[in-house]
C-alpha cells in the first residue's frame, strides 16, 4: 500500500465502490447481438415523457450550451413547489437524488458520529457514511418468514438500537433492493420518537410507484417536524436517469445548509429543463405506473407456476427468491441477453432484483426464466 492511499482518510480506505450493473452495449458486444434488454437499473422501460424529447430538441437546437445553467434551479424549483404544494424555499435541487444524500452526510456525518439505516437497504447510505468517516448502525431487516413485510424495515428495532452519536437516519419508502414499505402511521410514530437534532431522511424514489392509500402525508409531517428531509428523484417514473436530476423537500433551515455544500451548478442546463417538462406531464407518470402494476400483476402468477416466491413490492421491482444461491440464474440470464440485478453486496445472494417492464421484455423475462429453471 502507498503512502498515498494510507493518508486517506479512514472511512474512505475501508470503503467499496458502489457496482453499477453491466451496461446494455457491454453485453450486446460480448455476445455479439443488438437486442439485449436491461431490466437491472429500475429505470422506466416507456422512457421519458414525449415532451420532455420534444423540448431537449429544441433546447439543444436554439439555447447556447456554451452557458453555465441557472444554478439557483428557480424554475424547476418552482415547479417542484407548486406540485408539493409548498414553499421554494424547503426544495433543494440534486445531481440524482443521491446528491442530497451526499449533503447530508457532508453536513452531519463525520468522526466520532453514526448513521442509522436498515439491513438490505440502499447501498449508497453505507457509502455516504463511510466516505464522511462516520459509524453505520445498521439494524436487522424484518425476518423472511414475518407474515406481511418480510426483509422489510424494522422500526421497532431502529428505536431498541438507538444511540447518542447518531446524526441521521436514513428511510427507504419503499425500499431498494427489496421493494418493502412501511405503514404511513409507524413513519410518524418514529420521527415523533427521534430527538429533535437528528435528521431523518425518507428515501421516496419509487414514491409515484406507491399506492396513494399507503402515502404518508409529507406536507404536514414536514411542517410538523423540521428535521425530517424527503427525497425524490426523476431517475425512476419520470424516465429520466441519464440526465440525474433529483430533490429533497425540507425545512427552509436545513435546505439552506445543503446549498452551502453543494457545488454551485450541480444540475445542468438540459436536466432542469427536461425534468421541469417531465412534472408537468403527470399523464405519463399515471400511464407509467398504470403499465407497471398491471405488468407485476402480469408477471407474479406466472412466477409462483415457476415456484419461485419474492418479497411484496410498491416499486417497480420484484426480489425474486430463487431459494439456492442465484448467481448461476444471474449468469444464466446474461447468456440469454437479459441483464438484472443480483443482491448477494444487500446480503441477499438468493435474491434477484428484476425491474418489472415492457410486455414484450417480461414475455422475454418469463420464456427464459422458465428454460433455466427446467435446467
Ligand atoms: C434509484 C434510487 C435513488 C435515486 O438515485 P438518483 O441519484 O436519483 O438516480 C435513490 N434512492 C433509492 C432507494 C433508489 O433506489
Amino acid at each position: 500500500m502507498s503512502v498515498l492511499t494510507q493518508n486517506a482518510t479512514p472511512g474512505v480506505l475501508s470503503l467499496e465502490p458502489y457496482k453499477p450493473g453491466m451496461p446494455l452495449d457491454e453485453l450486446q458486444r460480448r455476445l455479439g447481438i443488438t437486442d439485449a434488454i436491461k431490466l437491472a437499473s429500475n429505470e422506466n422501460p416507456l422512457g421519458p415523457s414525449p415532451k420532455v424529447k420534444a423540448a431537449l430538441a429544441d433546447a439543444i437546437a436554439n439555447n447556447d450550451l456554451a452557458l453555465y445553467p441557472d444554478g439557483g434551479g428557480i424554475k424547476l424549483k418552482a415547479a417542484v413547489a407548486k406540485m408539493h404544494g409548498i414553499d421554494a424555499s424547503r426544495v433543494t435541487l440534486g445531481n440524482g437524488s443521491n446528491d442530497m444524500l451526499e449533503f447530508l452526510g457532508r453536513i452531519y456525518l463525520g468522526p466520532g458520529r453514526a448513521s442509522m439505516f436498515s439491513q438490505h437497504a440502499f447501498a449508497v447510505y453505507p457509502i455516504v457514511t463511510q466516505s464522511q468517516s462516520a459509524e453505520a448502525v445498521i439494524v436487522p431487516a424484518l425476518p423472511r418468514s414475518h407474515p406481511t413485510m418480510p426483509l422489510g424495515h424494522d422500526l421497532a428495532g431502529f428505536r431498541k438500537a438507538w444511540r447518542e452519536d447518531i446524526s441521521i437516519v436514513f428511510i427507504a419508502n419503499p425500499n431498494n433492493p427489496t421493494g418493502t414499505w412501511l405503514p404511513a402511521e409507524e413513519i410518524e410514530a418514529f420521527l415523533d420518537f427521534v430527538p429533535k437534532h437528528v435528521i431523518v431522511v425518507l428515501d421516496e424514489a419509487y414514491w409515484e410507484y406507491l399506492d396513494p392509500a399507503l402515502r404518508g402525508d409529507v406536507r404536514g409531517w414536514l411542517d410538523q417536524y423540521p428535521n425530517l428531509v424527503v427525497t425524490h428523484t426523476f431517475s425512476k417514473t419520470y424516465g429520466l436517469a441519464s440526465l440525474r436530476a433529483g430533490y429533497a423537500l425540507s425545512s427552509p433551515e436545513v435546505a439552506d445548509l445543503m446549498n452551502r455544500v453543494r457545488q454551485p451548478f450541480n444540475n445542468n442546463s438540459l436536466a432542469l429543463l427536461a425534468a421541469e417538462v417531465a412534472l408537468s406531464d403527470q399523464e405519463h407518470v399515471r400511464k407509467s405506473v398504470a403499465l407497471n402494476n398491471s405488468e407485476r400483476d402480469r408477471l407474479e402468477p406466472e412466477l409462483k407456476k415457476l415456484g419461485l416466491s419474492w418479497l411484496p413490492s410498491q416499486a417497480n421491482f420484484l426480489a425474486i427468491d430463487f431459494g439456492r444461491d442465484a448467481a448461476p440464474v444471474h449468469q444464466a440470464l446474461l447468456q440469454k441477453g437479459i441483464i438484472v440485478r443480483p443482491t448477494a453486496s444487500y446480503e441477499m445472494p438468493n435474491f434477484l432484483r428484476i425491474t418489472i417492464g415492457t410486455p414484450a421484455q417480461n414475455d422475454r423475462l418469463l420464456k427464459a426464466l422458465t428454460e433455466i429453471l427446467a435446467g
